[in-house]
């Protein structure tokens, strides 16, 4: 099964590498500690964005980047995601 996809749900979309609600090719990223059996909630993040943002910590064996957000203080789908984010932050540090 791909994870790929041409466009993105709009509904709800944010991409959370830049922010944007751009329509191009997302791919479906599992988010961690949501998986329940063989179901894991997915964030959709623009694959260009996923792929020029990696970075490889070879001596670690790590493959991360980092996620920036726009400022738009319009843009009510980023601040929904921040909130989300926030409230998961508090039930990791529980
Ligand atoms: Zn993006």
């Amino acid at each position: 099964m791909s994870r790929i996809f041409e466009h993105p749900n709009m509904n709800d979309f944010a991409c959370p590498i830049c922010g944007t609600q751009e329509d191009k090719r997302v791919v479906l990223v599992p988010i961690q500690g949501t998986r329940e059996g063989v179901m894991v909630e997915c964030e959709q993040v623009h694959l260009d964005c996923l792929l020029n943002g990696l970075m490889y910590y070879k001596q670690r064996s790590v493959m991360a980047l980092l996620c920036s957000y726009g400022e738009n203080p319009d843009f009510s789908s980023t601040k929904k995601y921040l909130q989300k984010k926030k409230t998961a932050r508090k039930e990791v540090s529980k």
